[in-house]
């Protein structure tokens, strides 16, 4: 008998010829993650099972798997030979202290086992009753279940719970995208919502030190530490100066326009490079309506400067209640609720333009030396790579 985790996968199972490819990818992102763990992947039919860890680790492993993309769900299981014997002892002794109801589930995947589930379910549930009194049945709604799950390599695996995981698929199938990060609760969450389809992040963070602190730096880097979790252990962060840029705008053009020219130069700057770096996708915290800089006009205008690189908005039709609920449950909002400035909460205009003509807008660009701005703050980029915390 051996102690497991059992890992179910779950729209991956649906992908026909390219399966191996998804399979491949999410076995490695598993065994990277368990490393710290000295725990080892393999692999049967439709699972996967994680063996070796010390039991004083598993609690932190399976909070660990929980994060990993394309894992739809696990189970901490025991591993017996397929022998309804040994299944019934096993089930009766993990069933030993228990009180209520109960129901026994059997999963047969392995079809030459002599019983069927329903068979099978009711032996062992009969003994299960015969070794403790203080259970009764319930297969309607049971307090308690234990489950059986035959599987087709001759071993059978019991457990009481299932966890749910991420779901989705595994960090790194869609490509890279580059999210821009600010301190703030929403991008967290969009990079965090497309990390669970498959995209693997980098980031892209704008200040404007000194008029931002060196706080709002840790900030986002502590942000970054939690996003690395769910993004197969690490996170290249880019913060981008653009301190002069600002300064120029706020001095030559007209200041309802401040925040529309900072975000053509915000995104100018992530389309290139993204373009560097082979990344496939810009990916924000925007959700329509949500500020000035939100309506359809401004991100119209906006996502103009962007030539030929996906723009992502996961979270364009969220209402901030329910980007919140993703970021306490990714443990990000404690942290983005800290007050700290950004780059766009200095030189605020006082009624900024919620509806931008494209024209206007690049009036107002041809006022200073926009290229050469974009140039300038390019080259201050440096890049930080964060990992996420090991065990
Ligand atoms: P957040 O959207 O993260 O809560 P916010 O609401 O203060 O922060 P908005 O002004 O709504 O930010 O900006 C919309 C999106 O633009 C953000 O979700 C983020 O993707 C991007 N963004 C804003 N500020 C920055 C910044 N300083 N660095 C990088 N990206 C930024
Ligand atoms: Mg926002």
């Amino acid at each position: 008998m051996e102690k497991c985790l059992l890992i179910r996968y779950g729209e991956i199972y649906l992908k026909g010829k390219n399966r191996k490819f998804f399979e491949n990818l999410l076995e490695n992102n598993i065994q990277n993650a368990a490393n710290p763990y000295n725990a080892v992947v393999s692999r049967i039919p439709g699972r996967f099972l994680l063996t070796g860890y010390k039991a004083s680790d598993e609690k932190a492993l399976i909070s660990c798997m929980k994060k990993q993309a394309g894992i739809f769900s696990l189970s901490d299981a025991y591993c017996i030979d397929s022998n309804l014997n040994a299944i019934t002892d096993l089930a009766v002794s993990l069933m030993q202290d228990e009180e209520g109801t109960f129901k026994v589930e059997t999963n047969r995947a392995d079809k030459t086992f002599p019983l069927n589930s329903m068979e099978i379910s009711s032996h062992v549930g009969g003994k299960i009753l015969e070794k403790n009194k203080n259970l009764k049945v319930d297969v309607i709604s049971p307090e308690k279940k234990i489950n059986i799950d035959i599987r087709e390599n001759k071993k059978t695996y019991i457990f009481k719970d299932t966890i749910m995981g991420v779901g989705g698929m595994p960090v790194g199938c869609s490509g890279d995208g580059l999210l821009l990060l600010s301190g703030g609760i929403d991008s967290p969450v969009a990079g965090y919502m497309m990390a669970k389809r498959g995209a693997k992040l980098h980031a892209i963070h704008f200040h404007s030190f000194p008029y931002t602190s060196e706080l709002a730096r840790l900030k986002v880097e502590e942000l970054a530490k939690k996003l690395a979790e769910y993004n197969a252990g690490d996170l290249e962060v880019y913060m981008c100066s653009m301190t002069h840029y600002q300064e120029e705008i706020n001095k030559n053009c007209k200041s309802d326009y401040n925040i529309t020219l900072l975000r053509r130069a915000m995104f100018k700057i992530a389309e290139r490079l993204c373009k560097e770096k082979g990344f496939k996708m810009i990916i924000t915290g925007e959700s329509l309506g949500q500020v000035a800089s939100q309506t359809i006009e401004s991100m119209t205008v906006v996502g103009n400067i962007v030539k030929d690189t996906q723009i992502m908005r996961p979270l364009i039709a969220f209402d901030k209640n329910e980007t919140i609920e993703i970021s306490r449950k990714i443990d990000c909002y404690d942290i983005s609720i800290r007050p700290y400035e950004d780059c766009c909460t200095i030189f605020v205009p006082k009624s900024p333009v919620i509806k931008p003509r494209l024209e206007n807008v690049e009036a107002q660009e041809k006022l200073i030396a926009f290229d050469l701005l974009v140039d300038e703050a390019y080259s201050t980029i440096e890049k930080v790579v964060i990992k996420a915390k090991e065990k």
